[in-house]
């Protein structure tokens, strides 16, 4: 049985090797300002399935946790309760 560390050191391993490459891969369709579009990765302004923007990786919050915040890969204000196609869960 592995280790707690060993465990989180993997997770971290395959979000580096398979999912941000995967993102990247996306994003370089993006259009306007070097971001996808909201439309281009279906993003709505309400959770799915529990995932939202505030804990996804590549949200920065806004100046209050219920302000819009942004994102590295959609365009304009975010809700930190929104959601699109590529969802990643922060590792922490
Ligand atoms: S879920 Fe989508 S829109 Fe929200 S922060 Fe993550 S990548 Fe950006």
């Amino acid at each position: 049985m592995k280790s707690e560390p060993e465990k989180i050191s993997r997770r971290k391993a395959l979000v580096g090797f398979i999912v941000l490459p995967a993102l990247a891969g996306i994003a370089a369709d993006k259009t306007d300002g070097g971001k996808a579009s909201k439309a281009h990765l279906a993003y709505q302004s309400s959770p799915h399935l529990g995932q939202r923007c505030a804990n996804c990786r590549v949200f920065h919050a806004g100046k209050t946790p219920a302000a819009p915040g942004t994102c590295d890969l959609v365009q304009g204000a975010i809700s930190p309760n929104g959601w699109c196609r590529v969802f990643v869960a922060r590792a922490d």
